[in-house]
């Protein structure tokens, strides 16, 4: 059989890999002709590429399911494990790898170019070809290539397959990131953390986070609500600087001293929370041979590092599904349409919920007890009763849907109730940091 795959990013090269060791002839086209010589890749039209990734340990046990290769070459290019201490006297537990998402790509990329079976193209996907109302191929930048199954694993800025299919749930998150690379020099010791990337610190207003990654390579960022207009001069490099110097968690990473920065600063904004299923506007299957996946299907704030995590489920059991119905293409596109909504479409839908009623309350309300909490609150909470870590952490891992909140969810709310907010860091309130911000900007001429 051969299959197109529309996208070479995570999901695409790992979709690909996967089905040509169960005998898929697979050509992956992307419009990205790969990495430079010299190994660094701009990669345009994926605006993520170079803001910080951390890969929850899904990511790692997908890997080490199907291309053990991959995993290896990943370690060997200087990704870490992030570790959590287990029970007393037992191994730290590995939750996932710190890797520049740069890393991450190149050696999927490297383990898909030798994949027998696998063919690489650069160009464009303009469109699917269909003959009696089932995809037969696609259309890339002017030229046919035929194949028997074509998957859009296009990304969250596809468009070649949009006509086929219904409305999309969901849209912009409301908030924005500014991030920058840095190195941390010879000799210099990590700075503070307080989860196994690096460090979190969350102000009324903004969120301030370093990530660790491969090879002694930190990225610091700012997110900010996507309205909050003041704080969009961050994005300017002595703006962020300051910004970042004021923010201890922050600061104490960027001291010139520990690291100096190797990029430039980096905007991120249009980060969405948003889902789309197998099937058209008539809610039936989009088209017989054609299958979305990762990204195609489900984008989510990246502030709790999902996206690479939900798209690899997918591969993996979209792969098992080709398997098994065949050349059935409508059956495998509707079981794993209902396998999505079952057990993707959760994660979309609580971070849905969760940024809204953060934004809510960045724009200055207090925690509303006449409504759900949203599972940020909930995990607040764990600081006052640490208990509820026993449902709270298989969440918090993905190992549970976030519905298992809900036994918790009572007792996060006798919390509130009493009174008790979680505690807000050392470090400039959002009037403060927008005041430096302004200031900054306007000595060096404004922002525009
Ligand atoms: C700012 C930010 C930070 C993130 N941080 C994390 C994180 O910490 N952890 C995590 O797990 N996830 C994170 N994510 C999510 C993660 O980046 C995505 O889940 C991941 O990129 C999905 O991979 P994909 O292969 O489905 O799509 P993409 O990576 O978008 O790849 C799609 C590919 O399709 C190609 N393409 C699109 N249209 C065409 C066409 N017509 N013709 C040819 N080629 C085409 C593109 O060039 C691209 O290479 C983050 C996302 C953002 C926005």
């Amino acid at each position: 059989m051969h299959t197109a795959v529309v996208g070479a990013g995570p999901t695409g090269l790992y979709t690909a890999i996967a089905l040509a060791r169960r005998g898929h002839e697979v050509t992956v086209i992307d419009r990205d002709p790969g990495p430079d010589q010299n190994g660094s890749w701009k990669r345009r039209g994926v605006m993520q590429f170079h803001h910080p990734h951390a890969f929850r340990q899904q990511v790692g046990e997908a890997l080490l399911a199907e291309m053990p290769e991959v995993w290896d070459g990943l370690i060997t290019a200087g990704a870490e494990l992030a570790t959590v201490p287990d029970q007393p006297g037992q191994p730290e537990r590995v939750i996932g790898l710190r890797c520049r998402r740069l890393i991450f790509e190149r050696v999927l990329r490297s383990a898909a170019e030798a994949q027998p079976g696998v063919t690489l193209r650069t160009g464009h996907v303009d469109d699917v070809r269909t003959e009696q109302g089932r995809g037969v191929g696609i259309r890339v930048s002017g030229h046919q290539v035929d194949a028997d199954l074509v998957i859009d694993a296009s990304g969250r800025a596809g468009k070649a397959t949009q006509a086929f299919r219904g409305p999309l749930e969901g849209g912009d998150c409301g908030i924005a990131y500014v991030s920058r690379q840095y190195q941390l020099l010879p000799g210099a010791e990590h700075g503070p953390m307080n989860v196994p990337f690096g460090i979190v610190t969350s102000y009324p207003g903004y969120q301030a986070v370093v990530f660790i990654h491969d090879n002694r390579i930190v990225s610091i960022l700012i997110a900010r609500a996507n309205t909050d207009r003041q704080m969009a001069a961050l994005r300017s490099q002595d703006v962020f600087e300051a910004a970042i110097g004021a923010i201890p968690s922050l600061a104490a990473w960027s001291a010139p001293d520990r690291s100096q920065p190797i990029t430039p600063v980096l905007p991120g904004g249009r980060l969405h929370n948003t889902y789309q299923g197998q099937r058209n506007a008539a809610g039936q299957i989009a088209l017989d041979g054609l299958i979305f996946v990762g990204d195609a299907v489900c984008t989510t704030n990246p502030v709790a590092g999902r996206g690479v995590t939900t798209s690899l489920m997918q591969t993996q059991r979209l792969v098992q599904l080709i398997d098994d119905h065949r050349r059935d293409f409508t059956s495998c596109s509707l079981e794993f349409d209902h396998w999505c909504e079952t057990n993707i479409k959760p994660w979309f839908s609580d971070h849905v919920y969760w940024d809204a009623e953060l934004i809510r309350r960045w724009s200055g309300h207090d925690i509303d007890l006449t409504r759900p909490l949203p599972s940020d609150l909930i995990m607040a909470a764990t600081a006052v009763d640490p208990e509820m870590l026993n449902v709270v952490g298989p969440y918090l891992a993905m190992l549970a849907l976030p519905a298992s909140l809900a036994a918790v969810e009572p007792r996060a709310r006798e919390i509130y109730a009493s009174g008790w907010r979680p505690p807000v860091p050392d470090g400039p309130t959002r009037d403060e940091l927008a005041e430096l911000v302004t200031s900054v900007s306007a000595r060096n001429g404004g922002f525009r």
